[in-house]
């Protein structure tokens, strides 16, 4: 909702990259100078918001809008932020569920862990499992 309190207050819309000067309606907060160029898709704001946190400033999606750019470009769209970044941990950390065979003892106990807590909890919860659970230790 920040965006909409935003209104740009400068405009230099000549040339391919066009500037932009981005603060909010009616108070003296810190004014941003964004350039974006509506052809390449490209916004990048002062306030480095985007290169320090990943995420686009209210700054720049005002200037998107202003350029007409309803989506946020793919660029600015971080794999940390998507469903893929999930596939990136798993590589890294050799927890593949089908089964790696090059996986050392601390990669198999760190999948297996959590598997047996589930396990344990279910158990503890459910009292004929319980049992069940107690009968097949002996
Ligand atoms: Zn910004």
């Amino acid at each position: 909702m920040k965006t909409l309190s935003l209104v740009i207050k400068e405009r230099n819309e000549m040339g391919i990259l066009r500037e932009y000067v981005v603060g909010s309606f009616g108070t003296n907060d810190p004014k941003y100078k964004v350039t974006g160029g509506p052809s390449n898709e490209v916004v990048n704001c002062a306030c480095n918001h985007f290169e320090t946190v990943g995420i686009l400033c209210c700054h720049a999606l005002k200037v998107l809008d202003n350029l007409d750019i309803k989506l946020i470009p793919s660029a600015y769209i971080l794999k940390r932020w998507t469903r893929e970044a999930r596939d990136g941990i798993l590589e890294k950390h050799g927890l593949d569920t089908q089964g790696n065979g090059d996986m050392n003892v601390t990669d198999r106990y760190r999948e297996v862990c959590p598997k047996f807590v589930k396990i344990a909890v279910k158990g503890s919860r459910a009292h004929k499992l319980f049992g069940d659970m107690n009968l097949a230790r002996r």
